[in-house]
């Protein structure tokens, strides 16, 4: 349920055209589709080009095609436009520049000068450890501001978020109650040294920009959600609520990636196997049907129910992908 029920629930895929979709990311797409689809919401397709070193125009249009061709739709997004556009991000950097202005105003952010080299130094001391790499020792947080001016003559900063000691803790819809002490992960960066936004960011001002009620993605960034939390709280928005699903596995206990091979939609696409299939065996794996057997998306949307997806990883082995392909 949508966390203020006057609301009608927005919910958003935001893919990062910096690879092909995979098995892996069709599951959380469905799903996110399907808890929208069957609460009469709004879908958002959000495309995540933030990174332009790392997207790929051709990969943009390859994830709508292959979504379209899952048999999903979405009411808002790049395509098709809508009342919250852009819904590009690259086309979105004022809006990142104002929450920028606002943390700094705020004096929520600092710059931080330290090198590459300074920072795998600090790595090896006992921090704590996220998806985001080793914590920040905080070597910046009080330089004054005679010392940044000086420092920054020779080199551009970072910016970053200064993180306040409190535990943090949320209610996931899928993972259950999560407590995060938010010191753990240390400052995070908000801008680049090169003028990137980060991820963390960016997210934060589009999902409150497009007024999403609820994120259901994979678990990949569940340890996110503590610096998303913060900067909402920072700026003054409310947050959405969260779910996130447990990602496919390889054999390996590894993430399910290229190796693993044949699991791209494009590869899947290009064997001949129907999408109708491919949903049917999502739906299977995620435990909301017995067997699987083909269904269109629309299909699945009555079969929803988010208190049945499993929490754990799901191993994908040979025996279960061999019932995609048949
Ligand atoms: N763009 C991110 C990714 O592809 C997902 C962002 C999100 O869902 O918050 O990993």
């Amino acid at each position: 349920m949508s966390q203020n029920n006057k609301r009608p629930m927005r919910g958003r895929f935001a893919p990062t055209p910096s690879g092909e979709l995979h098995i892996g990311n069709a599951w959380a797409a469905l799903l996110s589709w399907l808890q929208v689809r069957s609460s009469s919401g709004i879908f958002v397709l959000r495309m995540e080009d933030i990174d332009t070193q790392r997207s790929r125009p051709h990969l943009a249009r390859q994830i709508l095609d292959d979504l379209y061709w899952l048999g999903l739709d979405w009411d808002e997004g790049p395509d098709v436009g809508g009342p919250f556009g852009p819904y590009t991000q690259s086309e979105c950097l004022e809006y990142y520049m104002e929450a920028l202005n606002q943390l700094g105003g705020m004096g929520c952010l600092y710059p931080c000068f330290c090198s590459r080299a300074d920072l795998m130094a600090a790595a090896r001391a006992p921090h704590g450890l996220s998806s985001e790499g080793p914590a920040y020792p905080g070597t910046c947080r009080n330089l004054t501001a005679e010392e940044a001016a000086r420092k920054s003559l020779d080199k551009q900063p970072s910016l970053r978020f200064k993180v306040p000691h409190e535990i943090i803790s949320f209610q996931d819809g899928v993972a259950g109650l999560q407590v995060f002490d938010a010191a753990a992960g240390g400052d995070f960066i908000v801008r680049r040294a090169d003028g990137m936004i980060s991820y963390q960011l960016a997210v934060v001002v589009d999902d409150h920009r497009m007024q999403i009620t609820d994120i259901l993605r994979g678990a990949d960034l569940l340890d996110s959600v503590p610096r998303q939390l913060m900067l909402y709280k920072a700026l003054g928005m409310e947050a959405p609520s969260f779910a996130h699903v447990p990602l496919f596995m390889g054999p390996d206990g590894k993430r399910l990636a290229k190796r693993h091979g044949g699991t791209s939609l494009a590869a899947i696409r290009e064997t001949g196997t129907a999408p109708e299939r491919l949903l049917g065996w999502l739906m299977w794996v995620a435990g909301l049907i017995g067997k699987p057997e083909p269904l269109s998306a629309y299909d699945c949307i009555p079969l929803f129910q988010m208190d049945k997806l499993p929490a754990m990883p799901i191993i994908i082995t040979d025996e279960i992908l061999s019932r995609l392909h048949g």
